[in-house]
């Protein structure tokens, strides 16, 4: 299925161009692009809070002879709407409309394609006369936006979603596919070289006290093979050895604490490893916390498990002080492991591989706004005040870690606890687990959407 197309029309120097580069973004570079080529239109993959689409910019007038603008703006512009799902007409609300928007109008609303009315520039009050004038060319309200300034997204993003939204089956991550980058991290003799050395199967970190050990490299690869006898590629990431390459002398309150900052850095599975002789200290939880605050799925694991005395107590103990410890999720994967034998581990690895398919999983908006009007009519949200807020959509913008957008009016009154019942309610319809899930608010700034 192709993907739904957008076109953006509008006379020159509305701000098309700008528009286009902020929704084609990095993947500018692949537009055919030749310069001294002057080029009627450019088209490019956009991508809008998550919404995947195409585009075409009907730029490419910007010298032209006044006299002859309106007929090849005419051939360009019909020509675009034709292949497009919706045209988003641009209008300059600074400089009010012109007879020529008038005349793109007309145009547009004879062409019978849905046309969303942009009135862009319109920061600041210079823009109001502009954004009155706009709303009498009989297509709709218009969306205040401002594509300088990435003003105005949430509201576009509404008015396209109806047209752009294909529910398209969530494409899976490409980098799903990729080595799983993993890191262990914990105090000192937790038993992180130990463990390396025994998924890796050899001696290749030097264990004990020993210091100064040189490694070439800090990422080690090799391929795990899992239950089902399937080679899957781990790129195991040596936070000790990235320490000594750095050749600082951190003196930070906690060496750990830094290794595992850096292994956040380069991890898509942080594995907390706790010593089970020692059990859970606050050094841990600091650890665990700030894995998951920058957003990195966490696994954590109780080493020396072929030591440990009081298994059950000791195993439920650390539970509950985790559950209780960390404020962000509870249900983090708590294992048992011995690195000593090597028990425990495979199933660790499994646990790691699941745990980077539901940081890396897509939701598509359909879903997403399936579950919303469920979940918001079970419990509605409250009215501070009296002032009623509206949630209207949710997107997913971005994954590893799954964050999420809301949009509507006054989301951004929300009160914690409403958010977190919705992101538990998330967790448990999309299978999220523990792994971090964000969700952002994201109010409504159209001044004509007074509800
Ligand atoms: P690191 O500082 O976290 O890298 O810890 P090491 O891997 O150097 O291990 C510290 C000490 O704990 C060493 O003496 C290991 O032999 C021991 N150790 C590591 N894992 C286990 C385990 O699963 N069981 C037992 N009994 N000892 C372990």
């Amino acid at each position: 299925m192709s993907r739904p197309t957008v076109a953006i029309i509008g006379r020159p120097n509305v701000g098309k161009s700008t528009l286009f580069n902020r929704l084609v973004g990095k993947r500018l570079a692949l537009v055919d692009d030749q310069p001294g080529v002057t080029r009627d239109r450019r088209e490019g993959d956009a991508d809008l809070l998550g919404v995947p689409f195409r585009i075409i910019d009907t730029a490419g007038f910007e010298d032209e002879d006044p006299a002859s603008l309106p007929g090849r703006m005419r051939v360009q512009t019909e020509a675009a709407v034709r292949e497009a799902d919706v045209a988003l007409f641009m209008i300059d609300a600074r400089a009010g409309i012109t007879p020529l928007d008038e005349e793109v109008a007309r145009w547009l609303r004879s062409s019978g394609t849905p046309i969303v009315l942009l009135a862009n520039k319109a920061e600041g009050r210079a823009a109001e006369p502009g954004i009155h004038e706009a709303m009498a060319l009989g297509l709709g309200d218009p969306v205040p936006f401002s594509a300088e300034h990435g003003e105005g997204i949430g509201d576009l993003f509404e008015a396209l979603l109806p047209f752009i939204d294909r529910e398209e089956e969530a494409e899976d991550d490409p980098d799903e596919e990729g080595p799983l980058k993993l890191a262990v991290v914990g105090r000192p003799n937790a038993g992180k070289s130990t463990l390396i050395n025994r998924m890796i199967g050899q001696d290749r970190l030097i264990t004990g006290p020993e210091a100064g050990i040189t490694r070439d490299s800090i990422a080690i690869d090799y391929e795990w093979e899992d239950f089902e006898g399937n080679m899957r590629p781990i790129r195991l990431i040596d936070t000790a050895g990235m320490r000594k390459r750095a050749k600082v002398q951190e003196k930070l309150e906690s060496m750990s604490v830094v290794d595992a900052l850096r292994a956040i850095d380069f991890a898509e599975v942080v594995v907390l490893l706790l010593d089970a002789t020692r059990g859970l200290e606050v050094q841990d939880l600091k650890i665990a916390d700030k894995v998951l605050q920058e957003g990195r799925a966490l696994v954590i694991a109780l080493n020396k498990w072929d030591v440990a005395e009081n298994a059950s107590s000791l195993f439920n103990g650390v539970k509950g002080a985790l559950d209780e410890g960390l404020a962000q999720v509870k249900g983090v994967p708590l294992l048992t492991v011995s690195a000593a034998t090597g028990k425990g581990l495979d199933t660790l690895l499994k646990v790691a591989f699941e745990t980077r398919e539901a940081w890396s999983r897509r939701i598509t908006t359909g879903q997403l706004n399936r579950w919303f009007e469920r979940a918001i009519e079970a419990n509605p949200p409250p009215a501070p005040g009296g002032k009623r807020i509206k949630p209207r959509y949710v997107t997913q913008a971005k994954t590893r870690p799954p964050s999420f957008i809301l949009f509507g009016t006054r989301v951004d009154l929300l009160p914690k606890s409403y958010e977190r019942y919705l992101v538990n309610s998330m967790r448990k319809e999309f299978d999220f687990g523990a792994v971090p899930v964000r969700l952002t608010m994201r109010p409504s700034k159209n001044p004509f959407d007074r509800e």
